[in-house]
């Protein structure tokens, strides 16, 4: 059922209808009629499908019926983040008249009604809608004279920034906002250059009108927005830039119907201000989310202490974006310093930001006419916590780092703001500001005036009751208040002829009568009247509150920055002492010596498993081994060592501590991984595939000043392919990319390179033989392993015993010879499963006969045996058999 076109016999209603659904056609149209939200045509359809609700109809249109659903304006809230979510936008077109209004204008009339916001997954305000520890990116890609220009705002907080990029730097520019919803023109998404990154983000792009992102256009438009005459005040911004940004405020305008949130002034990401690290590498390292796509787990969980939503976000932003300037790192390991040195201060300070509501969002929402009185209440209460929080950093005994004496500046001084809305506000706040009751007694006169006048009212009611009845003559006589008719006087029927002259007849109910008195008319005139203008007074003190507090956004944003920076650090801070972390030192030389380090994930699991200590191992890339060969078996550590070094220089460079005994590294420009990858079955790649591409990102990208870890390469093909693979890529890094580099593989074969390259340097996970068993040591140590003991992890997997001893045959062989004579060997000497189908034969001679079966017993000792050492001796016995 698509929408139609607007028909000349529509009615009124449904001719309104059409009407603004033509005006939005991308979007679900929510209609208000009375207490729901209506949904039409093929809306209705796909919204019931959606949510799950019934489908009904209503009406006809041209001979069929009219598909229909509906939501309940009370709870449209949740229905709303389940559209949301699942990638629709919604338009709200909301009555703009009180119905009784249309009515005196004629029968025929309709409610006006307008769109007055759309929602779209990008611009979300509600903290129902939000997750609190997360920002929420709408984000543009433009271009301009064959440069890109990216810009991005979270609606939600006001964060605007932009930022330069080439064709080949965007992907892992979004990889790092990871956008909720993302602006292109229909232009740059048909270009066959970023097929692959518009596919990466098929499900939040929202494609717009090439029109849409002129940079003249923008540039005016971003001038007006700021009232400034020109933006290169705020930075160098190239055209690209601002077409996105220009193209992101419009957009912003567009679906809040005029009106803008306020929003930062933009800040300029420079080209390199960030270390960048591609969608895989993120994947890989698991930094937000584990690679089965849980938050719990990901690195970000495991460090992130922080204690209020701004501090989250700001961490999570932090550790999405290392930095490259050596300063700009040192600045902020000076604030976390400071924490990690001062413990109590730090232990006040995040119980104190505890108590601080998000005032980011607060402004936000009050910026959009959106907010109420709780956003009120929000403010102020974390502003009253500031004085408080200043002292406490700003102590005249301490050494305060720049960074945390900036944070104590931008709190800045609101006492006045505080100190009126603690007036102003009832300890009490309704969720509604329609309800009313919201604005504290002594605050405003004329509003106490006008409630006092509705409680006297109410006792002159009841006064009014008490007389009735006593001239009456009826004790059960009462007066009562409904929707419908109001305040009346109610008597059982039995009675009603009791009551004398003055009483009007209003309605007759089943075992009841109702009626009223002029006096009564008069008395509820009264108290109606002074509820009513005690609500629109509450309602212009609220408006009048929420003036005084956008008056100040700008002050109030930046001493909400000011609490997120200080959390955030802090949090670092603690994270750093309760894990015994270290500070690095981080310079512009290409070092990587990094001593005694921990993965804090792999370390994390292993305490919360109480399996054992984690085991601390070194790395040293300098010049002349800056590539390192990592052997050793399967499950050895050979991957949490890789991902341990790649994890501590973003923590380095976030400017946290590292959880490393002694950390010295240059800056790393670019991060690559490439770690044990999963089929990409949406895109329709096998294993090898998605390792071949990434692998050759890495091989095409890599500078001097990049860090690569590659575990395993080359491992999803046949044998010698992969090893021939894997032996030239080594080759390729080595004398082509020059950058440092941990490259983990099974083929002990490629340690033979290092006679030829001098910067490769050979490593292996150790491993203990003890009593026929392999024990994994965790350490790294030099030289190169000589086995994989494959055998023995599948045993420990739980394989058959018979596959097991099967396995150890073959492998003696092909071990004995050289591959191929080996493999020949096999295919004819060796009957499948011999060992199973040829019993032992036993010795004839000796007397008394032991058999081997006995004789193995014999030695056995049952309390010296493992449950799964059991289990293999009684495969071992049956074999014997
Ligand atoms: P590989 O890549 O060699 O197959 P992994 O790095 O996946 O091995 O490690 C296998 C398991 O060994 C990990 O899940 C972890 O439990 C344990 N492990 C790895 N490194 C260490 C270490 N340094 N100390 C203690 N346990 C470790």
């Amino acid at each position: 059922a698509p929408t139609p076109a607007i028909p000349d016999d529509a009615t009124p209603m449904m001719a309104q209808y059409l009407a603004i659904k033509h005006a939005h056609p991308d979007c679900l149209l929510f209609y208000r009629m009375g207490d729901f939200y209506e949904l039409f045509f093929d809306d209705a359809v796909k919204a019931s499908a959606a949510l799950d609700i019934a489908l009904t109809k209503r009406g006809k249109h041209a001979g069929d019926d009219i598909p229909m659903c509906g939501v309940p304006v009370r709870a449209y809230e949740a229905y709303l983040a389940k559209l949301v979510r699942s990638g629709f936008k919604v338009a709200i077109g909301e009555q703009m008249e009180d119905p009784a209004e249309a009515k005196k204008r004629g029968s025929k009339s309709v409610v006006a009604r307008d769109v007055v916001r759309v929602i779209t997954a990008g611009t979300l305000t509600e903290d129902t809608l939000l997750d609190a520890r997360s920002h929420n990116y709408l984000a543009a890609v433009a271009e301009a004279q064959g440069t890109l220009g990216l810009a991005w705002v979270d609606v939600s907080t006001g964060d605007f920034a932009m930022q330069a990029i080439s064709p080949k730097t965007l992907a892992a520019a979004l990889a790092r906002l990871e956008p909720g919803e993302l602006l292109v023109s229909d232009r740059l998404l048909g270009n066959a250059e970023f097929h692959e990154v518009w596919a990466e983000w098929r499900n939040v792009v929202s494609p717009l009108p090439t029109a849409r992102f002129d940079s003249e256009n923008s540039r005016r438009r971003l001038e007006a927005l700021y009232g400034v005459g020109a933006l290169d005040g705020f930075g160098a911004f190239t055209r690209a830039e601002l077409a996105a940004g220009g193209a992101l405020v419009d957009y912003v305008e567009l679906t809040q119907k005029g009106r803008l949130p306020r929003l930062s002034l933009p800040k300029r990401l420079a080209e390199g201000a960030v270390m960048e690290i591609d969608a895989a590498t993120r994947r890989n390292l698991e930094l937000t989310e584990t690679l089965s796509g849980e938050r719990r787990g990901s690195l970000l969980a495991t460090i992130d202490r922080t204690v209020t939503g701004a501090g989250a976000r700001l961490l999570a932003a932090q550790l999405a974006a290392p930095l490259t300037d050596p300063q700009a790192i040192e600045y902020r390991l000076d604030m976390v310093g400071f924490f990690v040195e001062h413990e109590s201060i730090r232990d006040q300070l995040r119980e104190t930001l505890k108590r601080c509501p998000d005032v980011e969002r607060a402004l936000s929402r009050l910026s959009l006419g959106r907010g109420g009185p709780r956003d009120l209440a929000n403010v102020r209460d974390a502003l009253k916590e500031i004085p408080s929080l200043r002292t406490l950093v700003t102590q005249s005994h301490l050494d305060t780092p720049p960074g945390i004496g900036q944070c104590a500046r931008e709190l800045g001084e609101h006492s006045g703001l505080v100190d009126r809305l603690t007036r102003a506000l009832a300890p009490d706040l309704p969720l509604n500001a329609r309800d009313g009751g919201f604005i504290a007694q002594g605050f405003h006169e004329g509003l106490d005036e006008l409630k006092s006048l509705k409680t006297e009212g109410k006792g002159a009611l009841m006064r009014l009751q008490v007389r009735y009845a006593e001239e009456t003559g009826v004790t059960a006589l009462k007066i009562s208040h409904n929707n419908i008719i109001g305040y009346h006087i109610e008597v059982s029927s039995k009675q009603a002829d009791k009551l004398g002259e003055g009483f009007i007849h209003r309605q007759t109910m089943a075992n009841t009568a109702r009626y009223t008195t002029t006096d009564l008319i008069e008395l509820a005139g009264k108290i109606t009247g002074a509820d009513d203008r005690a609500l629109a007074l509450e309602m212009e003190l609220l408006a009048e509150l929420i003036g005084e507090v956008t008056a100040k956004a700008a002050e109030i944003a930046l001493a909400a920055s000011a609490l997120a920076g200080l959390d955030c650090a802090s949090a670092l801070g603690e994270m750093a002492s309760a894990a015994r972390w270290s500070r690095p030192r981080v310079d512009d030389s290409t070092a990587f010596d990094i001593k005694g380090a921990r993965h804090p994930v792999v370390e994390a699991a292993l305490e919360a498993a109480h399996s054992g200590p984690f085991v601390a191992n070194d790395c040293d890339l300098a010049d002349a081994q800056r590539l390192w060969l990592v052997t050793g078996p399967n499950m050895a550590g050979k991957s949490t060592f890789l991902r341990q070094n790649a994890v501590i220089a973003i923590l380095a460079q976030m400017g946290s501590f590292v959880p490393a005994e002694s950390v010295h590294m240059g800056v790393v420009d670019r991060l690559f991984s490439r770690v044990g990858a999963a089929d990409d079955l949406a895109r329709g790649r096998s294993t090898f595939m998605v390792e071949m591409v990434e692998t050759a990102a890495i091989l095409n990208q890599a500078g001097p000043r990049a860090l690569v870890i590659l575990d395993e390469i080359g491992r999803g093909t046949a044998t010698f392919d992969g090893l021939s693979i894997a032996w030239a890529v080594v080759e390729h890094l080595h004398e082509v990319n020059r950058c440092r580099a941990l490259f983990a593989t099974h083929y002990h074969e490629l340690t033979r390179l290092t006679s030829r390259l001098s910067a490769l340097s050979c490593h292996m996970m150790r491993v203990k033989e003890w009593q026929g068993d392999v024990v994994f040591l965790h350490e790294v140590g030099a030289g190169a392993a000589d086995r994989s003991y494959g055998i023995h992890v599948a045993r420990l997997a739980g394989l058959p015993g018979a596959v097991l001893t099967r396995a150890e045959e073959v492998l003696g062989i092909l071990e004995k010879s050289d591959q191929a004579s080996g493999m020949a060997r096999l295919a004819d000497d060796l009957p499948l499963f011999a060992a199973l189908a040829k019993p032992k034969p036993v010795a004839a001679s000796a007397a008394p006969q032991v058999s081997a079966l006995e004789e193995a017993l014999k030695a056995v000792n049952p309390d010296d045996l493992s449950a799964r050492q059991a289990l293999d001796l009684v495969y071992e016995l049956k074999r014997l058999l």
